[in-house]
């Protein structure tokens, strides 16, 4: 079993089971299987759902512009995950995880998405909509998702600590009072773990200083 692993590579980067540290614990390469193992394992992951393969440029490009947003959360100082919306074949909607500059826990990239999109349509649309997020969404989104009846979520790498698509709780396909939502992960999966590596590393060398401090007391209440 994957969960709870250390980031891919040097775990000496991140003490990952330090409250302070992140609160994305995804899916990594790194971990105590053995080399065949692993590599099953990893296969495993990077192998893509046929339903997304019978369509999959659609499905990357869509990818890559949440991608593009996780890279601008980066280039501010946010945690790299970040999503969009899309219906009726566009994208109508984007949002990046804003926790850190806004001190607000709740300010996960599908809430922020969500509220631009309320702001253009009505929420009835969400049921012919479809959500690609380079990070699984946590059981907080994942529930927030199936309660808008979105049509369908599309993302990057799992979220092993907090994932709500299956990885912790399968808050999408559960029994519920409202349907659930497909899900499929694994599209650009290594982008969307590299972009953590990259914001966890820089976090490190900045470490310590008083905003880090500020943002570690704030983690811990996600
Ligand atoms: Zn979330």
């Amino acid at each position: 079993m994957a969960s709870l692993q250390c980031l891919p590579g040097d775990p000496s980067i991140l003490p990952l089971k330090d409250k302070d540290s992140q609160e994305y614990f995804f899916s990594s390469d790194s971990d105590d299987m053995a080399t065949s193992d692993k590599a099953d394992a990893i296969k495993d992951k990077d192998k893509l759902d046929p339903e997304v393969l019978k369509d999959l440029e659609k499905h990357q490009y869509l990818m890559r512009q949440a991608i593009d947003v996780a890279e601008e959360a980066l280039a501010g100082g946010e945690t790299p995950v970040a999503c969009v919306l899309v219906y009726d074949g566009a994208v109508v909607a984007r949002g990046m995880n804003d926790t850190n500059r806004s001190l607000n826990g709740t300010r996960h990239a599908e809430f922020l998405a969500i509220s631009e999109f309320l702001s253009k349509f009505p929420a009835s649309k969400l049921r012919e909509t479809d959500l690609y997020v380079t990070v699984e969404p946590c059981i907080m989104c994942a529930s927030a998702l199936r309660q808008y009846g979105i049509r369908c979520v599309y993302y990057g790498c799992g979220n092993d600590r907090f994932g709500g698509n299956g990885s912790v709780l399968a808050v999408h396909s559960d029994k519920g009072l409202e349907a659930g939502y497909k899900s499929y992960g694994g599209i650009f999966r290594k982008e969307a773990i590299m972009l953590l590596r990259r914001f966890y590393i820089q976090e490190n060398e900045n470490a310590p200083n008083p905003r880090a401090k500020g943002n570690r007391e704030l983690k811990q209440v996600v």
